[in-house]
């Protein structure tokens, strides 16, 4: 679907090339994991040795990208602290996970409460598409309640040698002179001083920014904004013949009602359905859409109780810095979270794990001092990787959320199976799947068809409306 020609995208932007890097030997393959390194020389190896002790890195935050980050470090003979403000933190967040997260980040099935393999896709005229019939009879969307996935994966953290810190970071110094620490100020909550905490520094010689879309460490750098979208999710406890039918299925509304730019979703939990929904340019009238989103549900929902009522932002973009110095950002602080499906858990691990990594390299494991050249190449294997990934999801919000003949056209799409193997295969396993010439061929078609549907549709329901 890459083909349909749009706008620029805004998205990830280039990184700027690595500065002082001397790059002596052209990698022959590229490693995934820092086990089996990159056979690469840069100028940053001639950094000094830290003598006496090993490089420390604190992490700040303690989501998925915080966790991941925090136990690739320690697993790299870093001196590791992760300061996480609450540690039985419940982020808003619908908890979908691809299956490639599963795997990759080792996850213990038992912390999934749902595999879901259907997906009702349902139009502004609530015309439901069934999607996932080509899913293979091992391959689900994990569905995971935040306050278990985030203490798990900082447990791990734990368990490899990261020091966890439970405090509030609150502002850092920057070092005066190259080499200099980091100072960073926090409120101790695991002193015993009661619920106020106890005023503590901590110094480190680099730092990763994994404190969310209100990031402090961001703020910290001058790392400038980002567009942002607000959503909201209640938690909704639903009878149990309720819950039956969404045993593995979750449900997405496309419509002006639900969102003027999003999709409202109804996910199933452990013992309840998460309803929800976001957006970014009508944020005042986030509660209206809720109320929406649960109508379009209610058949569905009838008789349950909301247990828990959540909202939070969510990145648009990246932010126009992302690393200065020795401080870099991940996860939602770096603001990458995709457009059209929202998703920024899988991406968050990722990139705390890949910046993580590039630490471990750089400093030769916590031998050397690193420099920004080495946070650099996380930078640059990120936006290498992902690009294709943003701008493909870009194009389709643009296409699709824009009118409700274009939803009704999106949906329609939905039904034919080739776009359900090419998005499914995409989301599950995080990569642009590159498709089949005469399939695409027949897509364009029927999609164009779909578009001009929509278009003519949108023009007889402009002159009603006169
Ligand atoms: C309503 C909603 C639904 C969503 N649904 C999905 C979904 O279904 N699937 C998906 O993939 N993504 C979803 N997302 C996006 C996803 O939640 C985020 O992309 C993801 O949580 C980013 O992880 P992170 O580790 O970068 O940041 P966060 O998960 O935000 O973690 C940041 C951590 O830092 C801590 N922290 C913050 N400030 C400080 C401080 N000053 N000191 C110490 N600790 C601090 C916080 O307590 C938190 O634990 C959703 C988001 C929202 C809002």
């Amino acid at each position: 679907m890459a083909y349909i020609a749009l706008k620029s995208f805004v998205g990830l932007r280039q990184s700027s090339p690595e500065k002082n890097a001397i790059v002596l030997f052209k990698p022959t393959t590229v490693s995934t994991t820092f086990r089996h390194r990159r056979f690469r020389i840069n100028a940053s190896k001639s950094s000094p040795r830290v003598n006496g002790r090993n490089l420390r890195v604190a992490v700040v935050g303690g989501g998925p990208a915080g966790g991941s980050a925090a136990e690739t470090l320690a697993k790299g003979g870093i001196e590791t602290f992760l300061i996480e403000r609450k540690m039985d933190n419940c982020k808003p967040c619908g908890g979908a996970i691809p299956l490639c997260m599963v795997g990759e980040f080792d996850l213990p099935l038992d912390i999934i409460d749902r595999k879901v393999t259907k997906m009702k896709m349902i139009s502004p005229s609530n015309v439901a598409v069934d999607i996932g019939q080509t899913l293979k009879p091992h391959e689900y969307i994990g569905m995971v309640r935040r306050e278990v996935l985030d203490a798990y994966l900082r447990e791990r953290a734990a368990t490899t040698g990261a020091t966890l810190i439970n405090g509030l970071f609150l502002k850092m110094d920057l070092p005066q002179s190259k080499n200099a620490p980091y100072v960073l100020h926090y409120t101790d909550y695991n002193a015993k001083t009661g619920g106020s905490g106890e005023k503590k520094t901590l110094e480190v010689d680099a730092v990763i920014g994994a404190d969310g879309a209100n990031s402090r460490v961001a703020k910290g750098i001058n790392a400038g904004d980002y567009e942002y979208a607000i959503a909201f999710q209640e938690r909704v406890k639903i009878p149990d013949d309720k819950m039956k039918y969404y045993e593995n299925l979750a449900e997405m509304y496309v419509g002006e009602d639900v969102s003027p730019d999003f999709y409202g979703w109804v996910f199933p939990k452990c013992d309840h359905v998460a309803v929800g929904t976001g957006t970014v340019t009508h944020k005042g009238d986030i509660k209206k859409l809720q109320i929406a989103t649960r109508l379009r549900a209610r058949d569905k929902i009838e008789g349950g109780k909301i247990i828990r009522v959540e909202a939070h932002p969510i990145p648009e973009h990246p932010r126009p810095k992302r690393v200065l110095d020795r401080v870099a950002l991940v996860g939602d602080a770096a603001g990458y979270v995709t457009k059209c499906s929202g998703e920024g858990i899988y991406f968050a691990a990722k990139s705390g794990r890949m910046c993580a990594e590039a630490i471990v390299e750089g400093s030769e494991n916590g031998k050397r001092m690193v420099d920004e050249s080495d946070l650099r190449v996380y930078l640059e294997k990120w936006d290498k990787t992902y690009w294709p990934t943003y701008k493909v999801l870009d194009i389709l919000q643009k296409v699709f959320y824009r009118s409700n003949p274009a939803r009704e056209a999106f949906v329609e799409m939905c039904a034919d199976e080739y776009v359900q193997k090419m998005t499914f295969d995409s989301y599950l396993y995080k990569r642009v799947v590159p498709g089949n010439p005469l399939e695409d061929l027949k897509l364009a078609v029927n999609t164009i068809g779909s578009l001009v549907r929509a278009n003519a549709l949108r023009k007889e329901m402009d002159k009603l409306s006169v």
